[in-house]
């Protein structure tokens, strides 16, 4: 395996960043990074060892003190001059994403910049850490209270928004003054290479921000959480892992953020605004080719409308192009991989056989890659798997509701609860349905939930904690109380 790989034009390294270098993996392991549009290799990258990843956290442990001690300004100066850099090398990193992820360019291109607005948003919030001080309600001594860093903290990234994903995590940790082990996803590792040696160019110190890839990702993630010097995790991905990682938590008693698994209801009310709920649909269903964990997982139509709403969005499904996100007219990419295309498969399959009707699509496209054909399904019975399971593929399902109880009790009907979707003109119907859903985000006519100033994050078992935002940084502050005599 060489030091670097060239994708497309791009060159990219492939080893583990530890302590501000370059290294291969101590076994001389590597994995291949495969194009899901093609099935073919990309290239390969350093397969790390549970040792490999203890000595990016020896590195960074040893970058902790220095980097909490670096003044809130030159962190915010550092994330400010990466915002710039990741901006300017919008089409290497969009080119990247499309070819290791599969997504359409101009998709892979908007993540590039979601994924560094969170650069700019927490190099806004990084000077801006404040505490408190006053006196104790006897009035005989004063409380101060103070922010700190919570210290060395293990990173670990899904492969579905490769950039946006670890900005949103590596921003917040750098703002607070923490420094981290990043584990980005065994299918995604050179986006979060090429990042991470844009941030050595911004300026970054050594070991702040050390990065392994491996397809050990359990074995490594054993090791590093049992390392008493690990202060935090914060995962983002599937709620069996997430869990798994929360138990692992508890031996040192690690702060713990998870963004993890959902099954967002879309609910569309009798007297929405038509064009706007069936563009919303689009977005909300297909970013992504409905690989996100903010996709609507469950159409739920109140049943006047019901008619109206498959018809348009079938016809709008049918008209979608389906091919290699580096092409121009492609809509829909493929699917990460041969084992996600054939769950999407099972789920369709599972629910076919259980009475669902098949508007539109209904089965892979035989061609080189992991491709699904974008599809519409009706009359699903809520026995099916698709009902209660996250569909992580271009599957929209729709049922039909009654009365507005009805369709909340559907859409709260899931242990997740990370967003819903609702459509209405009336502000007031909407604003008692946004407040009865469980649910960590609502998109009210908006099929789009995502800003780098807003808190993002679930309840149940969507997660815990809140990225970005003004929250976001909290996840990696402790709060100090100082009692001070007077
Ligand atoms: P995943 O299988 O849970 O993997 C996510 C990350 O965890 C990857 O880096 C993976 O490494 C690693 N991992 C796997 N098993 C592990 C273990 N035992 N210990 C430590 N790390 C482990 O999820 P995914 O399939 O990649 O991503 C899809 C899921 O992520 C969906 O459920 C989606 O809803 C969720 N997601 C949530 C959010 C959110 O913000 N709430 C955002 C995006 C995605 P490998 O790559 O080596 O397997």
């Amino acid at each position: 395996m060489s030091a670097v790989a060239k994708v497309s034009d791009i060159t990219v390294p492939t080893g583990l960043f530890v302590g501000g270098e370059w290294r291969p993996a101590a076994g001389g392991g590597a994995f291949d990074v495969i194009d899901p549009a093609t099935g073919e290799p990309l290239c390969s990258v350093a397969d790390a060892t549970a040792d490999d990843a203890v000595a990016a956290l020896d590195s960074a442990v040893a970058a902790q003190r220095s980097w909490a001690a670096t003044a809130p300004r030159a962190r915010a100066e550092l994330l400010r001059t990466a915002f710039e850099a990741v901006a300017a090398r919008e089409r290497d990193f969009a080119t990247l994403i499309t070819r290791e992820m599969g997504k359409p360019y101009r998709e892979a291109a908007a993540e590039v910049a979601y994924g560094a607005e969170f650069l700019r948003w927490f190099a806004e919030q990084a000077a801006h850490v404040r505490g408190d001080f006053g006196p104790s309600p006897d009035g005989s001594y004063r409380i101060i209270t103070t922010k700190q860093p919570v210290g060395p903290s293990l990173l670990i990234t899904p492969w579905n928004f490769p950039i946006a994903m670890a900005t949103r995590k590596i921003g917040a940790a750098m703002a607070a003054g923490c420094t981290m082990v990043m584990k980005a996803a065994q299918q995604t590792p050179l986006t979060m290479n090429l990042f991470a040696e844009v941030l050595a160019e911004a300026g970054v110190p050594a070991g702040v921000l050390n990065v392994v890839t491996t397809r050990d990702a359990a074995g490594v993630s054993k090791r590093l959480m049992a390392d008493p010097r690990l202060r935090k995790v914060s995962f983002t991905g599937s709620t069996a892992v997430g869990s798994t990682l929360l138990r692992q938590s508890a031996d040192n008693v690690l702060r713990s953020s998870l963004e993890l698994g959902g099954n967002g209801p879309f609910l569309v009310f009798d007297d929405a605004d038509m064009d706007a709920a069936i563009d919303g649909a689009m977005v909300a269903k297909l970013r992504n080719g409905g690989q996100s964990c903010v996709a609507a997982n469950r159409f739920l139509v109140q049943r006047p409308v019901l008619d109206e709403f498959t018809q348009r969005l079938t016809a709008r499904f049918a008209k979608l192009g389906v091919g290699d996100g580096m092409d121009s007219g492609t809509d829909v990419g493929p699917l990460i991989d041969g084992k996600q295309r054939d769950k999407v498969a099972e789920l369709v399959d599972d629910a076919v056989a259980k009475g669902a009707r098949v508007e539109l699509g209904g089965k892979r496209l035989e061609r080189p890659g992991f491709f699904y054909a974008p599809t519409v399904l009706t009359e699903v019975p809520r026995s099916a798997r698709v009902y209660s399971e996250e569909i992580f593929g271009p599957v929209a399902c729709i049922y039909p509701f009654g009365d507005d109880d009805e369709g909340i009790a559907l859409a709260n009907d899931t242990p997740y609860g990370l967003v819903s979707y609702l459509y209405s003109r009336d502000g007031a119907r909407a604003l008692r349905a946004a407040e009865a859903l469980e649910s960590g985000m609502v998109g009210i006519n908006r099929g789009l939930v995502s800003n780098p100033a807003a808190p993002f994050g679930g309840i149940k078992a969507s997660g815990l904690g809140r990225e970005g935002g003004e929250l976001g940084i909290e996840e990696f502050l402790e709060t100090k109380q100082i009692a001070l005599q007077v």
